[in-house]
This record gives structure tokens, C-alpha cells and sequence, in this order.
């Protein structure tokens, strides 16, 4: 059952609480939209690392019939002396993906500095699950207009979640897509729980339309194609999921990229399972 208004309204979250029973939104992200029967897949490498790399990923992207290519410049590393992103010299390397392939560019932005640089350049905006905490970040992206996927804080409640969306859409920006990317528990196999019920869960709450973040959560490749049907299969409106050329050579993230192989039999499969769901890919 939908909450009543009088008990969603007038909360601490009253923007992103649905306004009545069955209250959805769809996102528009150039001619792309979350929500709305749709089962919409954002992929590419955890990071662009090349012209060759990018190009390469982008036209596996363009050939499984995805629209939107993750494409990060700026990368949040747990450790300085990782691979920290190719940075502002990546614009180029997306002009001409976008040139090529046309596909929608969507990146992640960690500072309000990035977002100046890269706003102009890119379709849709990510906040990580690191900055989902940066209510200054939050503030700017909020007076934007562009589409932006939230990812949930690695130990973050649905209810803090949703307040960091909350401080998106107060600023007047709708066009926000929710991320379950798992969650920190005491298990170690997989890099992150994926908690598959934040999807219900965040739709029982919000309009919002909620994606699923197979590869951080799952952190091994085995895992990416399982998690992207329960994700399917449990309500999302779509994925967000690493592919990368020779996963073995990543800059970052390797054990969890697909390969373009299994890239795209996994978007075959989950062709064939959409309509059961009543989505369509
Ligand atoms: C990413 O999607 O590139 C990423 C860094 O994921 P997360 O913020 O969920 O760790
Ligand atoms: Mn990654």
C-alpha cells in the first residue's frame, strides 16, 4: 500500500516523497528516459584511460544497443597512489566518442570545480557513493538542470538517501535517477552488499526512478551478470555496469569489468527477460 499524503507530506523529505499513490517520474537524458517501463542501461569503463580505450568501450556500448556511455575522467580512489582519472584532458576523448557514436556522455563529478569543468561537455552527472555526503557538491548540482544519477553513501539509510536527493531537487533540479550500488556489511566475498530491496523499498518511497549498480557491488565479474537480473527482476529502471576492452589491462577496477563478449550476451539475455517484467530494453 502507498503511504497516505498526510503521511508522506510535510516530512523531512517532502520533495522526493511521492505526491500520491502510483506517482512516478521520468528522467529525460537527451532522447533516453529512466522510468516509464523502461529499462535503461548506462555502461562503459570504471575510467577513461585513452582515446583508444574509450573509443574502443564506446562502440561496444553503441553495439548492445545502450544509449548512455559512463565515462568518467575524475575517479575517487581509496588510495592516492592510484590511478586518480586522465582528468581535464579527457574532454577531447568524449567530443569525439559523442562524434563517432553518438552516444549521451554521462561522468562523475566529486567537486563543485569538476562540475564548472565538465558540465558543458557531458549529458548526464554522477555523484558517488563518496560524495553522496557533499551537501555543497549537492547545492550546485541542485541548481542545474542536468539529469544526475545519486548513488547511495556506502553506509548511507534509504531515509539519509533520500534527504541527499532532497537537497537536489530543493534547489530546484528534478532530474534526478537514485543508484542502490551496494552497501557496507561484515561480508567480504562480494566488495559490497547489494541490498536488492532498497529498489522496492525507494519506490514505495519516492517518484524517483532507482537504478542498480551490479559491478561495485557485486566486485567480480562472475557476480555482475546475476545481479543485473535480480536487478531486473526486483523493479529497477536500469543499470549502471563496467565494461572495459581487456578488463585484465583496467587502470581500475579490473576484477569487476566485463568483457565486451559478455557485455553484450549479458544485454542479450536481458532483452529476452525485459518483457516478462514488463520492461522494455
Ligand atoms: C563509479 O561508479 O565509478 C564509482 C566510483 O562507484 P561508487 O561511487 O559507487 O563507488
Ligand atoms: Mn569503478
Amino acid at each position: 500500500m502507498d503511504r497516505s499524503i498526510e503521511e508522506v507530506n510535510g516530512k523531512e523529505e517532502p520533495q522526493v516523497r511521492k505526491q500520491r499513490p502510483g506517482h512516478r517520474a521520468t528522467i529525460r537524458c537527451g532522447d533516453v528516459e529512466f522510468g516509464d517501463g523502461d529499462f535503461t542501461v548506462v555502461a562503459g569503463p570504471c575510467a577513461i584511460e585513452s582515446m583508444e580505450q574509450g573509443l574502443a568501450t564506446a562502440r561496444v556500448v553503441a553495439k548492445s544497443g545502450a544509449r548512455v556511455l559512463r565515462a568518467s575522467l575524475f575517479k575517487p580512489r581509496t588510495s592516492p597512489y592510484s590511478f586518480q582519472g586522465i582528468g581535464e584532458e579527457g574532454i577531447s576523448i568524449l567530443e569525439a566518442i559523442r562524434e563517432e557514436t553518438n552516444l549521451l556522455i554521462e561522468t562523475e563529478v566529486m567537486s563543485v570545480a569538476q562540475l564548472g569543468l565538465l558540465h558543458d561537455h557531458v549529458d548526464m552527472l554522477r555523484i558517488g557513493t563518496r560524495c553522496m555526503r557533499n551537501y555543497e557538491l549537492l547545492k550546485e548540482v541542485g541548481k542545474t538542470r542536468k539529469p544526475v544519477i545519486l548513488k547511495r553513501g556506502m553506509s548511507a539509510t534509504l531515509k539519509e538517501f533520500l534527504l541527499s536527493a532532497e537537497y537536489l531537487l530543493v534547489d530546484g533540479n528534478e532530474n534526478v535517477v537514485l543508484c542502490e550500488r551496494g552497501i557496507r556489511t561484515f561480508e567480504t566475498y562480494t566488495r559490497n552488499t547489494l541490498d536488492i530491496l532498497a529498489v522496492p523499498a525507494l519506490k514505495e518511497l519516492t517518484h524517483l526512478p532507482v537504478i542498480v549498480d551490479p559491478s561495485h557491488s557485486a566486485g567480480r565479474r562472475s557476480l555482475v551478470g546475476p545481479a543485473s537480473k535480480a536487478a531486473l527482476a526486483v523493479g529497477a529502471d536500469g543499470l549502471i555496469i563496467e565494461v572495459h576492452p581487456q578488463p585484465e589491462s583496467a587502470l581500475s577496477d579490473q576484477e569487476q569489468a566485463l568483457d565486451p563478449a559478455a557485455f553484450l550476451s549479458l544485454m542479450e539475455e536481458l532483452r529476452t527477460m525485459a518483457p516478462v517484467v514488463g520492461k522494455s530494453l
